[in-house]
């Protein structure tokens, strides 16, 4: 078993008198696919912005490779750095071209040479099919192409582990595979992922571990086969259900 890259103990988030996080435990390993589902305003966006220390918490320890995370702390840049995120909606900057957004950060905050940076980000445009893109502005994208440009703009950091919320939530069902054949790729190389999603089937070859969040806990976890086949908690069950969930 490899070892553990991302560890949570004892997180509690709460908004005023919302605790949207209630002792959440867990530890993902190196090269670890955790897929987490629950209904909506479970707090699973909070959870990920928490583990990229975007947001403050009020008790509990996330720690990257032994390294604190602290949304206050003054070397939080530097860990954020070693985490990647994507959201649901794009978050290109909409005045630069495909290969600027993606060589801006590792030359502004890597310090690549703009040159290695365009090599390196041509290769990733090229296995994700939009080599020739890179010249366009994302308004001239597809969504499902704009996702893909914001997954491998994000790679393009070196993240130690990448953070994916709802990444298709926002697109056209048409688009929705081409993005989640991406990030099945990722994860096939061994990435480290923590992804949010409401797709059940991606969710199911992807992860190594299925997590469902809701009241502010972790309610279950397992295997995918576990999860999907044996649900243990009337909660998962009801959960699954909802999705009408089949093979
Ligand atoms: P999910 O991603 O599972 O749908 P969220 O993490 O977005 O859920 O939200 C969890 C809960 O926290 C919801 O009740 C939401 O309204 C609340 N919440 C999220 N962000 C904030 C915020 N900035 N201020 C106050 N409440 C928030
Ligand atoms: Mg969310």
């Amino acid at each position: 078993m490899s070892e553990e890259i991302l560890q949570v103990s004892g997180l509690v988030k709460r908004y005023e008198d919302l605790t949207v996080l209630d002792r959440v435990d867990l530890s993902v390993r190196k090269g670890e696919v955790v897929v987490i589902v629950g209904p909506s305003g479970c707090g699973k966006s909070t959870f990920l912005r928490c583990l990229n220390g975007l947001e403050n918490i009020q008790e509990g320890r996330i720690t990257l490779d032994g390294e604190t995370i602290d949304s206050t702390g003054a070397k939080l840049n530097k860990v954020r750095e070693r985490i990647g995120m994507v959201f649901q909606s794009y978050e290109l900057f909409p005045h630069k071209t495909v290969l600027q957004n993606m060589t801006l950060a590792p030359v502004k905050v890597r310090g690549v040479s703009k040159k290695d940076a365009e090599a390196e980000a041509l290769q990733l445009l090229e296995r994700v099919g939009l080599l020739s893109k890179k010249d366009q502005y994302p308004s001239r994208l597809s969504g499902g192409q704009r996702q893909r440009v914001a997954i491998v703009r994000a790679l393009m950091m070196h993240p130690e582990v990448l953070l994916l919320d709802e990444i298709t939530a926002a697109l056209d069902p048409e688009m929705v595979r081409e993005v989640l054949d991406v990030v099945i790729s990722l994860a096939k190389e061994g990435r480290t992922m923590v992804i949010v999603t409401h797709e059940l089937a991606f969710a199911r070859a992807v992860a190594d571990r299925m997590i469902l969040l809701d009241g502010g806990k972790i309610v279950e976890e397992g295997s995918p086969e576990e999860f999907f086949e044996h649900p243990k908690t009337e909660r998962l069950k009801k959960f699954l259900e909802s999705f009408s969930y089949q093979e």
